[in-house]
């Protein structure tokens, strides 16, 4: 496989950073920068600069809306999108659910809800997890009971991500109790405006509102909100699973942190030396950008497989545990190259004589804390161990 970039994708990287530069709000690049919390308008008003010019929905095909990118365009694209401080795309509607459509939908559910997902129209919410059910997805509760025309939804659904925003959720529902567990699963969408839905808040540890648990009694969805089969939705949720973990990787954001951290031990000063000089610190920059570029490689490997596959394989998984185990490196070596500016919760008492840092530094320790989900959320690292040994090692 040849990785030098040819000079058209070289074009092509400039034009992706002038459209940066000339077109991504200061705004919303500092919220990205200083690591706070990022507004639903700020993600909205992100969408809507990408869909004009036709770049939002980067991995669906053009016959519905993509621009029709190779994978080294996508992985260019992530590149300099991290580099400007750009927001990850909000992935529940583009990169879960319109894969999910193009794959299993009705014409009717691809005509209606594909334009929408691209113009902004519906914000969508993954209902997966429940309480009792993680890791071990299958033996998900939440009933959808047959009754005429609709379904009758009782149950509940929890770290839902950005619930809060969303205006539908799609959902994991048992519709056989009878069955093998994987047999009598559903893939439903609906309404959160339909009576009978209450979303709580969970907070997490560094304080931020980012997930929900979403209950459901006795809600009535239409029959023609099933996608797929009646009980094929095992089958849709492990297709989806695997696109939701091929962005997972973050190489673009592993990158640009980086680049930051190696900015920071040069500049702070630890026994009259710059950090950066410390081997011990610099054997672990010198390891985990090591790894960055392995997993950079491999990153684009598997792209160019699920060009020519049409769904990225059991392989993702690799990068789930690679991408997320780096970032939380990064993270780590930013909050120690800090010591007290990174110290907990900066962010809640940086007024006045109380400033610790610059607000982009300040907010280190949250998003060291906040960065622990990776390895948890789309699937544990260790779940993600299994998969590969099962599904790719054969063991
Ligand atoms: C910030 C965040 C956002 C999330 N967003 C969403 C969302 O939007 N929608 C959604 O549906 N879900 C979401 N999730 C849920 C996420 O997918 C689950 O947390 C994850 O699948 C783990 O499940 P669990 O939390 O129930 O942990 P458990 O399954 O109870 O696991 C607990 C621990 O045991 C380990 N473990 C469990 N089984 C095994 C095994 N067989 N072998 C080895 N180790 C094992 C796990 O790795 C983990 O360390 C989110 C989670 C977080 C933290």
């Amino acid at each position: 496989m040849d990785l030098t970039f040819t000079d058209e994708e070289n074009a092509f990287r400039q034009e992706v950073r002038d459209f940066f530069r000339e077109n991504l709000p200061k705004e919303i690049s500092d919220a990205v920068k200083n690591g706070g919390e990022l507004t639903k308008e700020h993600m909205e008003r992100y969408h809507a600069i990408l869909n004009e010019k036709g770049w939002l929905a980067s991995t669906w095909p053009e016959e519905y809306g993509g621009p029709g990118w190779t994978p080294v365009q996508r992985h260019i694209f992530d590149e300099e999108s991290c580099r400007a401080y750009a927001p990850r795309i909000v992935p529940f509607g583009l990169n879960m659910l319109g894969p999910v459509l193009q794959k299993f939908g009705t014409q009717e559910q691809k005509d209606y809800y594909l334009p929408r997902i691209l113009n902004g129209d519906d914000w969508w919410c993954q209902g997966d997890s429940e309480p009792g059910a993680g890791s071990d997805l299958a033996s998900l509760k939440t009933r959808a009971v047959r009754d005429g025309d609709h379904y009758v939804i009782n149950g509940q659904k929890t770290w839902t991500k950005l619930g809060q925003h969303a205006d539908w959720i799609f959902c994991l529902c048992r519709t056989d109790p009878d069955v093998k567990q994987q047999e009598g699963i559903s893939f439903i969408l609906v309404d959160l405006k339909t009576p009978g839905i209450e979303m709580r808040p969970i907070k997490l540890i560094e304080g931020g509102h980012e997930v929900n648990e979403v209950f459901f009694t006795d809600v009535r969805v239409p029959v023609e909100n099933l996608v797929g089969k009646e009980n094929q939705g095992w089958t849709i949720a492990k297709y989806l699973l695997t696109h939701e973990r091929t962005g997972i990787a973050g190489v673009g954001a592993s990158m640009q942190s980086l680049e930051e951290v190696k900015a920071l031990a040069r500049k702070t000063m630890r026994s009259g030396k710059p950090l950066i000089e410390d081997p011990l610190f610099a054997a672990r920059i010198a390891q985990v950008e090591v790894d960055l570029e392995a997993m950079k490689i491999t990153n684009l490997r598997m792209l160019f497989k699920a060009q020519k596959q049409g769904a990225p394989g059991a392989e993702t998984s690799i990068l789930k545990i690679k991408g997320t185990v780096i970032n939380q490196e990064l993270k780590d070596l930013a909050r120690r190259a800090l010591g007290p500016s990174a110290a907990p919760f900066p962010g809640h008492i940086t007024d006045g004589n109380l400033a610790l840092a610059p607000a982009s530094e300040a907010n280190n320790a949250a998003r060291y804390f906040n960065n622990r989900k990776t390895s948890i959320f789309g699937g544990s690292n260790e779940i993600q161990r299994n998969i590969l040994s099962k599904a790719v090692l054969e063991l």
